[in-house]
């Protein structure tokens, strides 16, 4: 049940000796390369955010780039990884099988590198994917403001040009992963006469450039994994802008696209997604199991039972779905509004689980890391606020489902 199968990666009997050995030697590798006590009740895994997780995070993503175990779906010349798809299967299924260090570097294979390969200059290209996919160097997105959320055109950054330069004033809000970023993406005003959408430029900046601050922003988890961003007459070289002046906002919808459909060349990307959501079903099976309430556990009640069940199949359906456009995106068939539709289900499954899970944990789903009677040290409670931020990131689920409606099934727009 764990397994992607052979059929949906084309794959012969005479590779299935060799994905055996592959399976083995990425299984060895992780054993190898994971903190020591990874994956168990000793493991004491650093503050989410904190500089230690953020170093944690960095060197694993290094030695997964120089093990040939991430940066798939990029060619060769920027950097890229090329391997057959069932051999990408079997490492991500692996990866995700087990988890790996998380670190604030997941918006550049995201969002930057979709967004470079359709828009970015072969210099650009050159440049940023490599050190993106080795984890060296960290991004962040400066897309929405205080007014400008689902209504991205309506970014009031400016951008003025001032010979090759470009002077920036404004604000960018819910930055995440602000904190560690070496480089950010912008959208910003560019000709405040022309009609929306329009009147944006698309803009990458390293975030040590003088005019530039950030900070923090606290969230209802209680953490600042988002930020905000401060620009005061930050300069940036016309050579940083990505795209052409004016079409910032096709820029930019590239980039959503590239976020919602899991980005290219990570490590656990959607093939995983089949592990990641079984994990969460094995989740709350064991919670069932193990949760008493009235002296009978969850999991006798035949129909709390029907209900986890119907969460595997919904997330089966989504899985089935994000390996589908996986291979689509493989074949570079254009997967273009269809991430919508991944991206509703997989935030919709988070927040489903969450809320089942407070349902089993009942009384303890009030008590957060840090307290000795926490369930998981507060991580299942911390999921379950999370997942909120998920139907809301990437655009929100009712912006999605407006896609879907007027782009996919071509509904009328009232
Ligand atoms: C965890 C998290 C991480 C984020 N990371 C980033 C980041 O890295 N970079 C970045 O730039 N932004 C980021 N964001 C911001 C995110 O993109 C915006 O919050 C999102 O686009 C919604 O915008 P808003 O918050 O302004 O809500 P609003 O746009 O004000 O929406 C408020 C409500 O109205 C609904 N609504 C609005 N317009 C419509 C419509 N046309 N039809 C139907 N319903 C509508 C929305 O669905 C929502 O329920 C992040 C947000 C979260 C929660």
């Amino acid at each position: 049940m764990f397994t992607i199968t052979r059929r949906e990666l084309n794959m012969t009997s005479t590779d299935i000796e060799k994905a055996e050995a592959l399976r083995k030697e990425v299984r060895a590798w992780l054993d190898e390369n994971l903190p020591e006590k990874w994956g168990t009740p000793e493991y004491v895994a650093p503050e989410r955010l904190s500089p230690e997780a953020q170093e944690l995070g960095t060197s694993f993503q290094k030695r997964l780039y120089d093990a040939g175990y991430t940066g798939f779906n990029v060619a060769k010349e920027y950097g890229g990884v090329e391997r057959p798809a069932w051999e990408t299967a079997i490492i991500r299924e692996e990866l995700a099988r087990r988890g790996t260090p998380p670190g604030p570097t997941s918006i550049g294979p995201l969002m930057v590198i979709g967004t470079l390969l359709a828009w970015g200059s072969e210099e650009q290209k050159k440049r940023f994917i490599p050190k993106i996919l080795s984890g060296e160097e960290a991004w962040c997105e400066g897309f929405s403001e205080p007014n400008a959320g689902s209504d991205l055109a309506n970014v009031q950054t400016t951008a003025v040009r001032d010979g090759d330069e470009w002077v920036v004033n404004g604000q960018k809000c819910w930055t995440s992963a602000w904190r560690f970023a070496h480089w950010s993406l912008l959208v910003t005003k560019t000709d405040p006469n022309a009609p929306r959408h329009r009147n944006l430029s698309y803009f990458i900046f390293p975030t040590d450039t003088p005019g530039f601050s950030r900070g923090p922003l606290k969230q209802m988890s209680g953490e600042s994994e988002f930020g905000e961003m401060f620009f005061d007459d930050m300069r940036i070289p016309h050579e940083n802008m990505i795209g052409e002046e004016g079409r910032g906002w096709y820029v930019a919808m590239s980039t959503l696209q590239s976020e919602r459909g899991g980005g290219v060349g990570g490590g656990a990307g959607m093939m995983g997604l089949g592990i990641r959501s079984l994990g969460g079903v094995n989740n709350l099976i064991e919670l069932a199991r193990n949760t008493k309430r009235y002296g009978k556990s969850f999991w006798d009640d035949k129909n709390f039972r029907h209900r986890i069940v119907q969460f595997a199949i919904e997330n089966e359906a989504t899985r089935n779905s994000g390996t589908r456009m996986a291979i689509a995106m493989r074949k570079r068939t254009a997967t273009g509004n269809e991430v919508s539709i991944r991206k509703n289900s997989q935030a919709e499954r988070r927040k489903a689980q969450g809320d089942m899970v407070m349902e089993i944990i009942g009384a303890y789903s009030q008590l957060m890391r840090g307290d000795p009677r926490a369930v998981d040290n507060g991580t299942q409670v911390y999921n379950m606020l999370r997942a909120r931020g998920a139907t809301i990131e990437m655009g929100t689920s009712e912006i999605n489902r407006n896609i879907i409606a007027e782009r996919i099934l071509g509904l009328p727009r009232d």
